[in-house]
């Protein structure tokens, strides 16, 4: 046997081991062309060694008789007539595949469904509210405050008002109140770039006072929206005004904070307010343990926030 040929059998030996066939018997003499299958052009395998034989599935075979897919096309039963599907018993008319296909071809994964593609966008939330002088908050400010962080945020604080710093700068909790507020995001390990921050009212009330009823009535519908556009899975009230506006409770905050409420296919809690914390430093342990509950929240909620 020349060199080349032992290489090809043991190749060949080395192709059945690796699919777990491990015995092999030597064929008697001249049975070769009798029993060995032909593929197209006469050739049996033997005599074309780089060409693989292709995997067949083993099909078993019942009660003696071949199993109806061992069978020639010309042996099978001819195929039953195309069915007219049903629904409840009451034949319905079948989509043809033609457009069940197109219609697959023309769906892009990345493309969102309607109920997100309707959605207003923040950017249209901030048009829409232009040079806003819907309150008297509008004559004093310096900046209107619309809002800042991530417009996919799965987490939204809303405040009650900017106050001097925030004015200045055109953003939200920038002050000593947005100071304490980072800080309780670092403590549970948020990150404020992940979050978004708003306000009840946009605009500065003057000395810091609680925005009153007809700043509130101006401006909340543009906190709603906003809302509607992040889509967020959980809201946080800051303070007494925020959860007066947003969860419409009138209890006090204690009575009320740390707790779970609905909002629409959202969840809020309410907490106390930085500043609140700033003026009763011994009650920081509140926010700490309120915000905790937040990434915990957070964490447990594992699924997509519910569309629609
Ligand atoms: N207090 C608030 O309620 N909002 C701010 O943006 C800053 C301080």
């Amino acid at each position: 046997m020349d060199d080349r040929l032992k290489e090809e059998i043991s190749a060949w030996l080395d192709f059945y081991r690796e699919l777990g066939i491990e015995d092999f018997y030597r064929r008697k003499p001249g049975t070769l062309s009798k029993l060995e299958p032909r593929n197209l052009e006469g050739e049996t395998r033997d005599s074309k060694l780089e060409t693989r034989p292709a995997l067949e599935p083993h099909l078993p075979e019942l009660d003696g008789q071949r199993s109806p897919l061992s069978l020639q096309p010309s042996e099978r039963a001819p195929s039953p007539e195309p069915r007219t599907p049903t629904f409840g018993g009451v034949a319905v008319p079948a989509t043809p595949v033609r457009d069940l296909k197109s219609g697959i071809q023309n769906l892009s994964l990345f493309e969102a469904p309607p109920a997100v593609l309707d959605r207003e966008t923040l950017e249209q939330v901030r048009e829409d509210l232009g040079d806003c002088q819907r309150c008297k908050l509008a004559k004093g400010r310096k900046h209107i405050v619309f809002g800042q962080g991530n417009p996919h945020a799965d987490l939204v604080f809303i405040g009650e008002g900017p106050g001097a710093d925030e004015d200045e700068q055109g953003l939200p909790f920038v002050g000593r109140a947005g100071q304490l507020l980072n800080r309780t995001l670092q403590w549970v390990g948020i990150r404020r770039e992940d979050v978004y921050i708003c306000n009840v009212v946009k605009c500065r009330p003057p000395g810091n006072r609680p925005p009153e009823k007809d700043e509130v009535d101006a401006c909340s519908p543009f906190l709603f929206r906003q809302l509607e556009a992040i889509h967020p899975r959980l809201i946080c009230c800051l303070g007494a005004p925020a959860v007066r506006t947003v969860l419409g409770l009138k209890e006090g905050m204690l009575k009320v904070r740390g707790r779970f409420y609905d909002y629409g296919g959202a969840k809020a809690i309410a907490t106390v307010h930085p500043a609140y914390v700033l003026r009763n430093p011994r009650e920081e342990k509140i926010l700490q343990e309120d915000f905790e509950k937040i990434r915990e929240f957070l964490k447990g909620e594992t699924g997509k926030r519910g569309d629609g």
